[in-house]
């Protein structure tokens, strides 16, 4: 027997009160039933956000939302500022270069934050620039942008600043209101608890503004038309019914815990799996700006880091996530966001010990698990 264990930064395992959910049949859309839990779920969305401002869902990926965020602030010729420090922050690079929008890129080092004093380099420099594009948690390299710092900074200048929290909503603080955030998106297959599927974007009114004068080409991820439906708690096309019904679940399950618990829970999970890597000897990738949400660890010398992914997947059912792009085979990282408590932590680092030493690694077997114990007893 081979039993499944989910430790990947997206998906993320699933709560039994999601999966009952998820499983109960489908109702019409256009109705009070589907209406009441549109309208619970975008109010408590909004708290999950900490905003004012409407979130809107999008039946589509955490990309998607991040597309609905190019394409309804630009334009055709406009120049953005992108924070790039990994797979995901050249996604933003990406997706501008796709609207044909000019994309200036800030390059931070993979499992860096970025140096204020060179954002505030680059939007004195360039003029016009009508978007900053950042990253809450770069989870290719579990790396925690220091967001409330870019904010201040971006906030003095006529430019909106549009966060990817695909990974770190729900795991993170993100003051999306307070320090002055403009867009934030996420997608509900990591912090939310959910299957993949869903995109939430939320917009300031300073950004709206932008909205309003976008001429990017757009249709189905445009927000006029989501806000138009959404004051009528409706939404412009069919929604993906099942999904938001869980969402409804799981944002009760988080109201529950209470959001500065959730962030604490994430807090102490990631710090006992950092000191259960260094207690194997094993180098941090980003020790300086390490993500509460997911760790990623160097592989260590003599040890094929693929076949140390494949071996815990294949032969002992542990799911971790190895680098992507120029990491690949480089780092390994384990996701503690979503629905991830103590043990799940303590199940993963002692699978990853057994197959380290399997491979050949040497350290004294337990040294993970002890250390992480002591941390989560503290
Ligand atoms: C997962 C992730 C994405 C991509 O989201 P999809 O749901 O795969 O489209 C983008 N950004 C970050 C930071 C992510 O973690």
């Amino acid at each position: 027997m081979k039993k499944n264990y989910l430790l990947t930064p997206g998906p993320t395992p699933l709560p039994p009160e999601v999966c009952e959910a998820l499983s109960r049949p489908i109702i019409h859309h256009r109705t009070p039933q589907f209406q009441a839990v549109l309208k619970e779920v975008s109010e408590s969305l909004k708290d999950m956000f900490q905003t004012k401002n409407d979130v809107f869902i999008l039946t589509a990926s955490g990309t998607g939302a991040m597309e609905a965020a190019v394409v309804n602030l630009l334009s055709w010729g406009d120049k953005a500022l992108v924070i790039e420090g990994g797979k995901f922050g050249e996604r933003w690079t990406e997706l501008c270069e796709a609207y044909g929008i000019k994309p200036i890129v800030i390059k931070v080092e993979w499992g860096k934050d970025l140096d204020p004093d060179m954002l505030k380099q680059y939007l004195e420099k360039e003029s016009a620039i009508k978007a900053v594009f950042a990253t809450l948690c770069e989870t290719s390299t579990g790396v925690t942008f220091d967001i409330r710092k870019i904010a201040e900074i971006v906030k003095e200048t006529p430019a909106v600043l549009a966060i990817d929290a695909i990974s770190g909503l729900g795991a993170i603080d993100l003051k999306m209101d307070e320090w002055g955030v403009d867009v934030v998106v996420s997608g509900s297959q990591k912090g939310f608890m959910l299957p993949p599927g869903l995109g939430f974007i939320s917009v300031s009114k300073k950004a709206w503004k932008l909205v309003e004068e976008s001429q990017c080409p757009k249709y189905y991820f445009d927000l006029k038309e989501a806000k138009k439906a959404l004051d009528k708690t409706d939404t412009p096309f069919t929604p993906a019914i099942g999904l938001v019904i869980a969402l409804d679940t799981a944002l009760k399950m988080m109201h529950g815990e209470g959001i500065e618990n959730i962030f604490k829970r994430h807090r102490k999970l990631a710090e006992a799996t950092r000191a259960a890597m260094v207690a194997l000897g094993l180098e941090l990738f980003a020790p300086d700006a390490a993500s509460d949400a997911v760790t990623a660890v160097k592989v260590p010398r003599g040890v094929d880091g693929e076949k140390l992914v494949k071996v815990m997947r294949d032969d002992y059912g542990v799911t971790i996530a190895g680098g992507q792009s120029e990491m690949k085979g480089k780092i390994f990282r384990i996701a503690h966001m979503g629905y991830i408590g103590e043990f799940d932590i303590i199940l993963g680092i002692s699978c990853l010990e057994k197959v380290l030493k399997k491979l050949g690694y040497n350290f004294e077997l337990g040294a993970g698990v002890k250390a992480a114990q002591e941390t989560l007893l503290k």
